[in-house]
């Protein structure tokens, strides 16, 4: 497809203005510029193709089944789209006087109980635009807590190796040091491993639970007690709350802080690098240290606590991701909330049970709300790999699931099918996976073609990651 760039032609412009029929206000020769802006010119008929052309390109949760592990690509109802729009929260300004978003201040208020409700956390900072920015406010916080105890011996964050790549590398951007502990055989932390670990240098553990291999940790409660009490704290990570919202709470399994996608779980729709939400729960011994001090109707928004860590972001963080969250927690009501994690690991239990019968999911236990599927055995003996089927699953018209991811599983393909999809999806999906695996085995080398029915077949991930070519010089 040809850039817009490409499809310019000279004068082809559509817009049509009235001369000026104002003096020219004279701008200072150093403010102007010296050639005419590089500007496409089409007509707008083009224009319109041209961006119709590039949608159709894409896949999201609107075109078909997008099981994408970790990730939480699930149905936002619209209608929360529809309140985000609403003029009183879309053109506000983040400097108007206090009086006159006091609606705005009650939804942060609103989103900021419920949130806190469902985390089991004291205090929230809505700052954060993503999960890994939630990540490092967190570990600041924590960070602040052992500086203002003048325990600075604690340096080192405890990761286990199943972790999501994000929280080594927030790790190391607050200033600590990552300690890697190996996953027990049942992909789960292994105590052991942990208790040789803590120490006077421990600041604290990064762990999510349930786990990226899908499995809800059994001894949580024993994990973070050993962690606290060798003077680390702990730090959940909520981007994906699907699996528990309503019906277990951070805070309960003895979590400091937390933070939470609101761009997977909460109804913001996300994939294209838009506006999300790290939000960041914390405990009372961690609130004294947040970036801001909470979004009280006493207009308090703009006010940071003495030992505040400072700015993670501009005023209060992205607004309309928090409109999002608080619509859809209102529309789903407190008996409804449990309802999206139950029916979230009823689908994934659901898929999960039927891929056995030929897939190889080495936790086999029941699962959360996703499983992962291990190809290494097809990929020794016949030589089809995670990718392979991967790329065969795009052409049965499904986004394929996360693979490679986690490290722990060879081979993996990671599937999170969401509580939004309906059971004949499900059942779609599941022929899909079904004759992909008889495909492989009949006809191996058929596989390594796949794609054949995307606009894209297979490039070269690596190069498009290590050698990106992301502007255009015009000829
Ligand atoms: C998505 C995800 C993150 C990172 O969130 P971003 O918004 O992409 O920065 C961190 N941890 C887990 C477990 C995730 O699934």
């Amino acid at each position: 497809m040809k850039l817009i760039f490409e499809k310019s032609r000279k004068n082809r412009g559509c817009t049509i203005l009235p001369p000026c029929d104002v003096p020219d206000a004279g701008l200072p020769a150093s403010l102007t510029r010296k050639k005419p802006a590089r500007l496409p010119e089409l007509d707008e008929n083009e224009i319109s193709r041209h961006y119709s052309a590039l949608a159709k390109r894409a896949f999201g949760v609107n075109d078909g089944f997008y099981p994408l592990g970790s990730c939480t690509m699930k149905y936002n109802p619209k209608l929360n789209e529809e309140i985000a729009g609403l003029q009183g929260f879309k053109d506000i300004h983040p400097l108007q006087p206090e009086h006159t978003v006091q609606g705005c201040l009650k939804i942060l208020d609103l989103a900021s109980a419920y949130l806190r409700e469902i985390t089991g956390m004291d205090d929230i900072t809505f700052q954060p635009a993503a999960g890994a920015h939630g990540e490092l406010t967190g570990l600041l916080l924590i960070k602040a807590y052992h500086k203002s105890r003048k325990d600075t011996a604690r340096t080192k964050i405890i990761v286990p190796d199943s972790a999501h790549g994000t929280n080594p590398a927030s790790a190391t951007m607050a200033g600590f040091e990552v300690v890697n502990i190996a996953s027990g055989t049942d992909g789960c932390v292994d105590l052991a491993a942990l208790r040789a670990v803590v120490g006077p240098d421990t600041a604290g553990l990064m762990l999510t639970n349930p786990n990226t291999v899908g499995i809800f940790d059994p001894n949580i409660l024993e994990i973070t007690d050993i962690v606290h009490k060798a003077g680390g704290l702990n730090y959940y990570d909520g981007a994906n709350l699907n699996a528990i919202m309503g019906i277990v709470r951070p805070g309960d399994m003895g979590f400091d802080t937390v933070h939470l996608n609101l761009h997977k779980s909460f109804s913001t729709p996300h994939g294209g690098g838009g506006p999300g939400s790290g939000t960041v729960g914390c405990k009372q011994l961690l609130a004294p240290f947040l970036p801001l001090s909470g979004c009280g109707l006493d207009g308090g928004a703009a006010k940071g606590p003495a030992q505040s860590i400072g700015r993670v972001r501009a005023f209060g963080g992205n607004f309309l991701t928090v409109v999002r969250a608080a619509a859809y927690l209102l529309t789903l009501g407190k008996e409804n909330v449990p309802e999206v994690a139950r029916n979230a690991v009823l689908n994934a239990n659901y898929m999960m049970e039927k891929l056995k019968a030929k897939y190889h999911i080495p936790y086999a236990g029941p699962c959360m709300h996703e499983f992962v599927i291990s190809l290494e055995q097809m990929k020794e003996s016949i030589g089809v790999s995670a990718l392979d089927l991967a790329k065969g699953l795009q052409d049965k018209g499904m986004h394929p699931p996360t693979i490679y991811f986690p490290l722990i599983v060879h081979e993996a393909l990671m599937v999170e099918p969401t509580e939004t999809e309906s059971r004949e999806t499900l059942d779609t999906a599941i022929a899909a996976f079904m004759a992909l695996y008889d495909q492989a085995t009949a006809n191996p080398d058929s596989l390594h073609a796949s794609p054949v029915n995307t606009v894209i077949g297979r490039p070269d991930d690596v190069k498009a990651a290590r050698q990106p070519v992301l502007h255009y010089t015009p000829a």
